[in-house]
C-alpha cells in the first residue's frame, strides 16, 4: 500500500457566516492525483488553506505522516498583482525556495542547479532572464510551477490553474501535471470547478459540498457521473 503523506480527521472550519467546511475526512497518499471538485462556495479553498496551516481549523485534526509542512509545494491562483511583478523568471523560480533559507543570505549552489533543472523540465529554460510581467499567461503558469517544484519534491497543491488560460494551454498544462505524477513521483492536489479534462490525469477525486459529496476513484466518479468525455 502506499505511504500516506497528509491525513485529514472531521475537519471542519468556519467564518463568521458559519462552516465552509463540514466533518471532513481523507488521506492523500504518495502518488495520488487528487482532484478537489465542486461549485464555487462549496469549500474547496478553505480547505486546501486548513492543509497548507494558512487557516486554522474549528474542529478536528490534520496530520502530516509522510511530509514536512514546510515542504509542500503550492501554486496559488494567479493574481492580478503577481501580474505585474518586478523580477526576472529565475528570481522568480528561485524564491520557491524561500522557507528552505533559514538563515542563510544567499542561496547556494544547489539550489540555482534545481531552479534551473526545474525550468529545463517545464521548458522555460530560455527565458530565464525575461521580465515576469511581460510573460504570457501559460508562460506565467509554467514559471509558478517551477517555483512551486523548487518548494518539493513530494506534493504539490495547486489552486484553478487554469482559470485565465485558453483550451490548448490547459491541456498541455494538464498533460505536464500528469507527467510530474506519473513519472517524476509528485503528488499532486488540484482544485478545479470543471473535472471533465483533468480526469485523464487524475487518479482520485474529492468532490466538496461543504461536506464530502463524493470521494473516491477517478474511475468510480467517472461510472457515477458518467459523461464526461
Ligand atoms: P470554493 O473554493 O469552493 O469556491 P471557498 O472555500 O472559497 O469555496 O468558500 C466556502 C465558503 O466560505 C463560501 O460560502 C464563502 O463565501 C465563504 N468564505 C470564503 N472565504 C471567506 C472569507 N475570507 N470570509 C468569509 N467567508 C468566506
Amino acid at each position: 500500500m502506499s505511504k500516506s503523506l497528509i491525513e485529514c480527521h472531521n475537519v471542519s472550519m468556519m467564518y463568521q457566516n458559519g462552516l465552509a467546511v463540514d466533518d471532513v475526512s481523507f488521506t492523500i497518499n504518495q502518488g495520488d492525483f487528487l482532484v478537489i471538485a465542486g461549485e464555487n462556495g462549496s469549500g474547496k479553498t478553505t480547505l486546501m488553506k486548513g492543509i497548507l496551516g494558512l487557516k486554522s481549523l474549528y474542529s478536528g485534526q490534520i496530520k502530516y505522516p509522510g511530509v514536512t509542512p514546510n515542504k509542500i509545494g503550492y501554486l496559488p491562483q494567479v493574481i492580478e498583482i503577481q501580474k505585474d511583478f518586478p523580477a526576472s523568471v529565475f528570481e522568480v523560480v528561485m524564491s520557491g525556495f524561500v522557507n528552505q533559507l533559514n538563515n542563510r543570505f544567499f542561496y547556494p549552489k544547489d539550489f540555482k542547479n534545481k531552479a534551473i533543472k526545474n525550468m529545463k523540465l517545464l521548458e522555460i529554460e530560455h527565458l530565464s532572464n525575461t521580465s515576469f510581467k511581460d510573460l504570457s499567461g501559460g508562460q506565467r503558469q509554467r514559471v509558478l510551477l517551477a517555483r512551486a517544484l523548487c518548494a518539493t519534491e513530494t506534493i504539490l497543491f495547486l489552486d484553478e490553474p487554469v482559470a485565465s488560460l485558453d483550451v490548448n494551454i490547459t491541456k498541455s498544462l494538464f498533460e505536464l501535471l500528469g507527467e510530474l505524477n506519473r513519472h517524476h513521483g509528485i503528488t499532486i492536489v488540484m482544485i478545479t470547478h470543471d473535472v471533465s479534462d483533468i480526469i485523464k490525469q487524475s487518479t482520485k477525486v474529492l468532490r466538496m459540498n461543504t461536506q464530502i459529496d463524493f470521494y473516491g476513484s477517478s474511475e468510480d466518479y467517472r461510472s457515477q457521473f458518467g459523461g464526461l468525455d
